[in-house]
């Protein structure tokens, strides 16, 4: 990450917490004890009531994501304020937190397009994170929690489902009808992506080795699942042809089978790569003529190679067009969470 500037509000994980120490697998994450203070102006300290961990956090531990130790892990939290240096929220008030850092100030934050930042980063990984009794953080990470949610459901749903939302919505524009693949159903963010496809009015379709996965991606909204492997030949059956979007984040294991999953002028969004970080890409899937140029994708957050450098993705474009819009075997990566997706989540 770029250096913070010096006024930046540094996320600060207090009281108990469970803090990522040697790079051994979950043995080196430990529980410790720090002091507690009061938020500094512009921060909020919440009482942490639930805190989840996503796999990144095992590739953290297992020092995947080349981060030096010590750091408290977990993205993803709720809680209750106990203290307020900025006057939006109150001792009390019942919050959940977007998962993000960023410095809040250049052109692209304050757009809303927080995920350009130079200095972005996800808490937990980037910053100390949640697992923690008392959560210091930036008054702007900080939302009201839906009533409708558990804490623990409130606690679960922010980076799976804000990655998810923005690969299917901002990245894939997927419209009602359409047909999306959900590649690997049983990751969260897998999960995440069939019940907003679903809830967007898409038909769904999904992959999984385990069959207990795939009944529950049909119980979730897929309309139909398919095993892992060599799964293009019966989705184009199952599908006429092809999908409109695949939803990726296995990476090397199942991209190839994703891009012969879309039809001609679909689209391959990905996130992360948790099979690997090299992928082959048959280039005539992307070159058809429509595919004006390929370049070097943002990086992505979701896991970086523990060896060589970082992780980069291909994205494609067309000539002069505002962000990738639609043509043959189009890849594009998702940088997963953007506060527009949280305000729209709620
Ligand atoms: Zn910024």
């Amino acid at each position: 990450m770029t250096p913070p500037p010096a006024h930046q509000i540094a996320v600060l994980s207090q009281g108990r917490a469970a803090v990522f120490e040697e790079p051994i697998g979950p043995a080196g994450v430990r529980v410790r004890d720090r002091p507690s203070t009061d938020p500094d102006p512009g921060a909020v300290a919440i009482a942490v009531r639930a805190a989840s961990i996503n796999h990144l956090d095992l590739f953290l531990a297992h020092g995947a994501q080349r981060v030096t130790p010590p750091r408290v892990i977990a993205a993803d939290g709720a809680g209750v304020v106990q203290a307020s240096g900025d006057p939006s929220w109150k001792p009390g008030d019942e919050v959940v937190v977007y998962p993000v850092v960023c410095d809040w100030e250049c052109e692209w934050c304050r757009s809303g397009q927080n995920v350009r930042c130079a200095r972005f980063g996800v808490i937990g990984e980037h910053s100390d994170g949640t697992a923690c009794e008392l959560l210091h953080v930036d008054a702007r990470n900080v939302f009201r929690k839906p009533k409708g949610l558990s804490w623990e459901e409130t606690a679960a749903f922010p980076l799976t489902f804000l990655t998810a939302w923005r690969m299917l919505t901002t990245r894939a524009r997927l419209q009602p009808g359409e047909k999306v693949l959900v590649v690997g159903a049983s990751a969260g963010v897998a999960v995440a992506a069939i019940k907003i496809a679903s809830h967007l009015g898409a038909r769904v379709f999904a992959t999984s080795r385990s069959e207990a996965k795939r009944k529950r991606a049909l119980e979730i909204g897929a309309e139909a699942v398919f095993d892992s492997s060599e799964f293009s030949k019966p989705v184009r059956e199952a599908t006429d042809g092809g999908v409109d979007v695949v939803f990726e984040h296995v990476g090397p294991a199942t991209l190839g089978e994703s891009m012969r999953s879309v039809v001609l002028g679909g689209r391959v969004v990905l996130c992360g790569s948790t099979s690997g970080v090299k992928a082959e890409i048959t280039m005539p899937r992307l070159d058809d003529g429509q595919c004006g140029r390929v370049s070097g994708g943002a990086r992505c957050h979701r896991r970086r190679p523990a060896t060589g450098g970082r992780q980069r993705l291909s994205a494609c474009r067309r000539p002069g067009g505002p962000g990738a819009a639609r043509f043959g075997g189009a890849v594009r990566q998702s940088r997963a969470v953007g506060l527009g997706q949280m305000r729209r989540v709620r």
